[in-house]
């Protein structure tokens, strides 16, 4: 199965993508995990990336179709994928196409993650990140066992830069002029699935296993 999650920043992505992964056996690229590695291994790529991130901008396409080209031809992804946080843009998803159609790959389905803008500031603003494996937290809505601790691998969690109120509102306002597009998009091509990210995390899952029963 070849997967996108679409959605806003907030949406439970990630948090979703983690569970998907498991249970179907899939590589999750979330193309800003890529990118946070990048920038702690202070490569070049994490170097140009920086700015634009800490601001809650998107880094430039091309960048991205780099990065992208690069991790789909990696030998895990020839059973499928499930893509988190990319495509973002309309050209960005024109290069994804092309990439798959040169490799004989096609899209399957495209999950788009639909929660209202009150709850993804919420979500965002008690967001907690594990440094060490990526996995993600909420203060309240969903803590870790330890306080600051991941329960997977006991890594310290921290606040992402870009989740700070300025950033927030500003990753908010870049998703529904650059990213929104891309649900009329997918919808044309008769691929987009439509899933209520307003529900708790374990109940989204059930609903997204539903949809996706059809295409195991
Ligand atoms: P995204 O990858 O779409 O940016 P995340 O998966 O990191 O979003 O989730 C954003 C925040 O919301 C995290 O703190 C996460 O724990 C929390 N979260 C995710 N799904 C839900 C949900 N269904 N209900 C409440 N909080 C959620
Ligand atoms: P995420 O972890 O998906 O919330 O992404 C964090 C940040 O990484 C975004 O706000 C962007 O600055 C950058 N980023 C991640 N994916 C992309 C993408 N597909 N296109 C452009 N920028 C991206």
């Amino acid at each position: 199965m070849n997967i996108i999650l679409l959605g806003p920043p907030g949406a439970g992505k990630g948090t979703q993508a983690k569970k998907i992964a498991e249970h179907y056996s899939l590589p999750h690229i979330s193309t800003g995990d890529i990118l946070r590695e990048n920038i702690s291994n202070n490569t070049s790529l994490g170097v140009k990336a920086k700015s634009y991130m800490a601001k809650g901008e998107l880094v430039p396409d091309e960048l991205l179709i780099t990065i992208i080209r690069d991790r789909l031809s990696k030998p895990d992804c020839s059973k499928g994928f499930l893509l988190d946080g990319y495509p973002r843009t309309v050209p960005q998803a024109d290069a994804l196409q092309m990439i798959l159609t040169e490799s004989n790959k096609k899209l399957d389905i495209v999950l788009n993650i639909d929660v209202d803008d009150e709850e993804l500031i919420k979500r965002l603003s008690g967001r907690r990140v594990c440094a060490s494996c990526g996995m993600s937290y909420h203060m309240i809505f969903n803590p870790p066992k330890e306080d600051e601790i991941c329960d997977k691998c006991k890594g310290k969690l921290y606040q992402r830069e870009d989740d700070k109120p300025e950033a927030i509102r500003n990753r908010l306002m870049v998703y529904k002029k650059q990213t929104q597009p891309l649900i009329e998009y997918y919808t044309r091509k008769g691929l987009l699935r439509m899933v209520d990210g307003g529900k708790d995390i374990p109940e989204i899952f059930e609903d997204i296993k539903k949809i996706l029963e059809n295409y195991d």
